[in-house]
């Protein structure tokens, strides 16, 4: 399995070299991001790959630059990291993120993923503050997961098992990303105390069109399946792959054919039109 996604990850690599060619940014107009408040959330929808029934939304960052307009998380949250204000980012994304989802669904099942780095993940102080601010908006932590790239929760297995704990105990559901792009071995993974993995996009995107991808995607929902782990396909872009994943018995899906990440007023828009 490991080397089949491999091959099929460097093939992917070639068929788009810089994909898009963007301007830089620097930790200096970050910092000035964060103090006047540029960065916004966006939130993409999830549903029950079976019913469609709407489960909950992943919140994704943007930057709201006032010149170059709107600036994707790939593009800063690296430098952000690098920079030491990631833990600052990640404090607004969370305010904002609880903030929209008090505001709207405190008495609903939905449920509310948020995107973690590994650095604000080893941060002793992270998990007491997420709990304050679940508290403050009275949003329940069994109600939030915590999305977490597989690469970096495995990195370090003893320390991840140690910040991972703090916050399961605490209630909150832990997401391995990006599932099939990392290094993790299989033993290490199954003893994380992780609730849900996704399929990474790369996979699922091309499904329609690789044999190879629709392997991987059959095999790590089968994986996830035999560890009892929620297993969500992330990228799904048209009804073919919907169909496909829901028939290897993949349970949730996101993705451009369900919903893109939407502004907080689309995103309530969307869900309110879905329902009537
Ligand atoms: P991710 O967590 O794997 O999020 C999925 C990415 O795929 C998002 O890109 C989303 O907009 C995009 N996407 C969703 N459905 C589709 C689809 O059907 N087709 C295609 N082509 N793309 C789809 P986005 O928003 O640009 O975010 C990129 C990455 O940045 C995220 O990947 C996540 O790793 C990171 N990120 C986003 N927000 C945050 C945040 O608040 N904190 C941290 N630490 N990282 C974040
Ligand atoms: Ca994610
Ligand atoms: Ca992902
Ligand atoms: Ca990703």
């Amino acid at each position: 399995l490991r080397s089949l996604l491999f091959q099929e990850m460097s093939q992917f690599k070639q068929a788009s070299p810089g994909l898009q060619e963007v301007l830089p940014v620097s930790a200096d107009m970050l910092a000035t991001a964060l103090a006047q408040k540029q960065l916004s959330v966006h939130f993409q929808p999830k549903i029950v790959c079976t019913t469609q029934q709407v489960v909950g939304f992943e919140s994704l960052v943007r930057w709201q630059h006032p010149e170059r307009g709107m600036i994707f998380p790939d593009q800063f949250i690296a430098l952000a990291e690098q920079s030491g204000h990631i833990a600052e980012l990640t404090r607004q994304v969370f305010d904002l993120s609880l903030a929209w989802f008090a505001d709207n669904f405190l008495d609903t099942d939905l449920k509310l993923s948020i995107n973690m780095s590994p650095i604000v993940l080893a941060d002793a102080q992270f998990p007491a503050w997420v709990q304050q601010a679940c508290d403050h908006y009275g949003v329940a932590p069994n109600q939030v997961t915590l999305e977490i790239t597989e690469t970096s929760s495995m990195e370090n297995p003893v320390a991840a098992l140690e910040y991972l704990t703090q916050f399961r105990i605490k209630g909150f559901h832990l997401s391995i990303d990006d599932f099939g792009v990392g290094y993790s071995s299989l033993v290490q993974l199954a003893r994380l105390p992780f609730s849900e993995m996704k399929i990474d996009k790369m996979f699922v995107m091309s499904a329609s069109a690789s044999i190879e991808s629709q392997k991987i995607a059959a095999a790590v929902i089968g994986l996830a399946r035999a560890l009892d782990l929620n297993v969500t396909a992330e990228g799904v872009e048209d009804d073919w792959t919907l169909q496909f994943l829901c028939d290897l018995g993949c349970i949730h899906a996101q993705g451009y054919f369900i919903g893109r990440p939407m502004p907080p007023d689309a995103a309530l828009q969307w869900i309110h039109s879905r329902k009537s």
